[in-house]
Order: structure tokens, then C-alpha cells, then sequence
């Protein structure tokens, strides 16, 4: 007699994923698809991996260190960042005005937050592939879907086959597009340049993140592995045809003089030509992601402005829970809005409360900065910090 067991694995491993797209989500979910049993292609329309510079760095929190663990790769990952222990926000007039102790949170979750770069986050994801999952050089045109599969069309006239297909192709998402409609993501009225240094200061220690704010900018900065420093200018900007591509130090000095140390003595150690400057948008939740056999996952799913530090560890935890709800071996189409329901309503509160912090964030007058200020004072290592931890436990 057959065993159900063994239907389930024949089901999975003739289950072919199409992955639209091999950023941080669309590898993530490769790997958790592939250790769900399931046969897995990522087509990627770029044809090289990230460049150390021009990716910058960002912070991995608890929660997607703990995703990454379910799929044995937080060791990998947490060795080619800096495990932070502390988080601090400074005004711009130099006044601490509340920290998070971080250390503490590695210590009860296990893992370490990290900084790192986000060229060195995708070898991680690629080393725990096969050869041949992730085809780059590889742009999706369109696809189309039936009760027999999908079929997704590449530039070059080539198509595949598939019986689900995942868009995890960014905020500018081809599958969004046809699934949810065309609509333009949401500008936040703020630009954010960036740079990656090896700076010496008594202020840049190996563990902390540091975020300064003033009227209408902030100023980040955190260790992202190795001597390496990562820092981050946010600012009020108007939204422009380039949406914010380039970047100089020009447009910074001035907005950021007076400003304590160590600001101006990242901005003089970086030098210009690995300055860059992105305008910042998201898009607002929505209640359904697709039809059928087709899913969004990432960005194309749930952009988010980068004031939470979650758009990566939503991704991740994306792909994470999709592994585990097409790999549970029921209907795939059931299993595709499952994923859903359980990322929908978590992904839309990060949305939410990222949008919020940014806008604060653009408040220029010098009394509404005061009582931001204080707000921060009282509320962050209480009300944000217990909702931090809580944010951070997600039971995967
Ligand atoms: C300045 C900044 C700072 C940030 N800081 C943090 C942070 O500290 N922590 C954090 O968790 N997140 C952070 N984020 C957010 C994070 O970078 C994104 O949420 C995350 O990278 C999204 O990953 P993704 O795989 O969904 O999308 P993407 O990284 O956009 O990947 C989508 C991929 O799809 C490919 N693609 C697109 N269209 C096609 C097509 N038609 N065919 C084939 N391939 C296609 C693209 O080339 C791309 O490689 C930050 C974002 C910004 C802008």
C-alpha cells in the first residue's frame, strides 16, 4: 500500500516553483522551497551579484536571523556581519536620549543582530543552492496561468513551466503589476544617501548602531563586518525624475553642519564616487497578494520605507513561512493564500508604523523636534522596545 508520506513527497518533488527574481527574498525563498522538497528556479534580471559599495549595508534583526536559523544559515550569516550589542539615538544637539540593549535581546533569542553589507548577504543565500537555480541575466516579460500551471515568458522569446510562480521581483514588481494592477509606489518625501568607509573614530565602535536625529534628517551609521562602517543621510527631499540616483557630498555637508561628531568625519572619509543617493518609497498594504498559482513575496509585496530596518527581515520571514506552507503538502493554491494570511496582516503593520516613524522623521520646526525629541525619550526604551521584542519572537 502506498503511504501517505510518500504521496506527499511525490506531490513536492514534482512541484515546480518559478522565483521571479534573486534579491534577498527571492534566494531566501529558493532555499526554503528547495528544503521543502520542491524543484526551484530563480530567474534574475541582472547578471552580477551586488557591488560592496553601491548595496550599502543594512541591519538583520532578531527576527530574520532567527528565519535564516530555520533554514541553517544563521551562522553563515551572522559571520560576514558585526554582531551589534547596543542602540543609541542622539539629537543633533548631542543629547542621548534612549538606547536599546541589544545584547540582551542575542542573548535571549540566541542570535545576534547584525549589521552588514548587502553584498555580502546574497553568497550566503547563493552558496546554499545548487548550480543552476539561480539563472542570471534572465528578465520575465509576462506569464500567464491555467488550471494546468503557469507559463512565464523571458525576454529572448524563451518560457518556462511551472505550477506556482512567485513574484519576488522588488517594488517596481512585474507580477504585482498583473496581479494588483499598475499603480505607482508611494514617494515619502525624503532621499536617503549612503556610504561604506573604513573609518577611524573614537565614536565608531565595532557593536553600536547609532542614529542622530534633527530638524528634517537623520543621520545613521553602524559596523557592517570587517573595519567597514556603513552610514546613512536621511533627509527631506523633493521627489525627482531620477528618483534619486547618483549621490554627492555636496547636497550633505551643509545639511548636516553642526551636527556632532562622528557625522562629519564620515562624510569627509568617504570619498565621493562611492557616495549614493536613493528617493524613498513603499507601497501601501493591500488585502490580497494574488490568484491562483501565483504569490507575491518582498518588496513586491510589502515595500517599506527602511525606518524599521524590515523590509529584508519581512522578506525573509516571507520566505521562510512560504517554505513551510508549501511544504506542509496540501492543495498548492490553499497553500499560496495561507502563506498569505499569515504575512499579510504582520508585513501591513510594519508598513504602517515605518511610514509613521518617516514622517516624524521630515518634522523641521524646532518645537515640534523638541517634543519628538522627548517622545523618543520616553517612549522608545519602554512602549517601542517591548514592542521591539515582541516583533522579534514572530513564531515562524
Ligand atoms: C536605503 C535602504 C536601506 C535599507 N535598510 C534595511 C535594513 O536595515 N534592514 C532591512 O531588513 N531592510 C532594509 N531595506 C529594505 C531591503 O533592502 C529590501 O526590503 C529588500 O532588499 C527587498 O528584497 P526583495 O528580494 O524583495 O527585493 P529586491 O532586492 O528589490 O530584489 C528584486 C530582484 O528582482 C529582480 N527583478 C525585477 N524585475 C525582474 C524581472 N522582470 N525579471 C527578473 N528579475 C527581476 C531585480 O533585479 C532584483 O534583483 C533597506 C532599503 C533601502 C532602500
Amino acid at each position: 500500500m502506498v503511504s501517505a508520506r510518500y504521496l506527499v513527497y511525490v506531490r513536492l518533488t514534482a512541484t515546480k516553483a518559478l522565483i521571479i527574481g534573486g534579491g534577498i527574498g527571492g534566494l531566501t525563498a529558493a532555499i526554503a522551497l528547495r528544503q521543502a522538497g520542491l524543484d526551484v528556479t530563480v530567474f534574475e534580471r541582472r547578471q552580477e551579484l551586488e557591488e560592496v559599495h553601491s548595496g550599502g549595508g543594512m541591519v538583520l534583526w532578531h527576527n530574520a536571523i532567527r528565519g535564516l536559523r530555520e533554514l541553517g544559515l544563521a551562522k553563515q550569516m551572522q559571520a560576514v556581519g558585526s554582531p551589534l550589542q547596543e542602540m543609541e539615538w542622539i539629537s543633533s544637539a548631542g543629547r542621548r536620549l534612549a538606547s536599546w540593549p541589544v545584547a540582551e535581546m542575542n542573548e535571549t533569542f540566541g542570535v545576534a543582530a547584525i549589521g552588514v553589507l548587502r553584498a555580502s548577504i546574497h553568497p550566503v543565500l547563493t552558496a546554499a543552492l545548487d548550480d543552476g537555480v539561480v539563472q542570471m541575466g534572465v528578465e520575465c516579460t509576462g506569464f500567464s496561468q491555467d488550471s494546468n500551471g503557469v507559463t512565464a515568458q523571458f525576454a529572448g522569446g524563451h518560457e518556462e513551466h511551472g505550477d506556482v510562480l512567485i513574484g519576488a521581483d522588488g517594488i517596481y514588481s512585474l507580477v504585482r503589476a498583473d496581479q494588483l494592477g499598475n499603480e505607482a509606489p508611494r514617494y515619502a518625501g525624503y532621499a536617503l544617501s549612503f556610504g561604506v568607509v573604513e573609518a577611524q573614530h573614537e565614536l565608531v565602535t565595532r557593536n553600536r548602531f547609532r542614529e542622530l536625529g534633527g530638524p528634517g534628517a537623520r543621520f545613521i551609521y553602524f559596523p557592517v563586518g570587517g573595519e567597514r562602517t556603513y552610514w546613512s543621510a536621511i533627509y527631506v527631499a523633493e521627489e525627482s525624475e531620477t528618483k534619486g540616483y547618483g549621490g554627492s557630498k555636496a547636497e550633505l555637508l551643509p545639511i548636516y553642519d553642526g551636527w556632532p561628531e562622528p557625522v562629519g568625519a564620515l562624510l569627509q572619509a568617504t570619498d565621493d564616487s562611492v557616495v549614493f543617493r536613493r528617493e524613498i518609497f513603499d507601497r501601501k498594504p493591500v488585502k490580497r497578494w494574488g490568484e491562483g498559482r501565483v504569490t507575491l513575496l518582498g518588496d513586491a509585496a510589502h515595500a517599506m520605507t527602511p525606518n524599521l530596518g524590515q523590509g529584508a527581515c519581512q522578506a525573509i520571514e516571507d520566505g521562510v513561512v512560504l517554505g513551510k506552507s508549501l511544504g506542509a503538502g496540501g492543495d498548492l493554491v490553499e497553500a499560496l493564500r495561507a502563506y498569505e494570511k499569515r504575512r499579510i496582516k504582520r508585513t501591513a503593520g510594519f508598513v504602517n508604523r515605518s511610514w509613521m516613524i518617516g514622517s516624524l522623521g521630515r518634522w523641521k520646526n524646532p518645537v515640534a523636534c523638541a517634543v519628538r525629541d522627548q517622545i523618543q525619550r520616553i517612549v522608545f526604551p519602554t512602549v517601542a522596545l517591548r514592542e521591539q521584542k515582541k516583533a522579534m519572537a514572530y513564531p515562524f
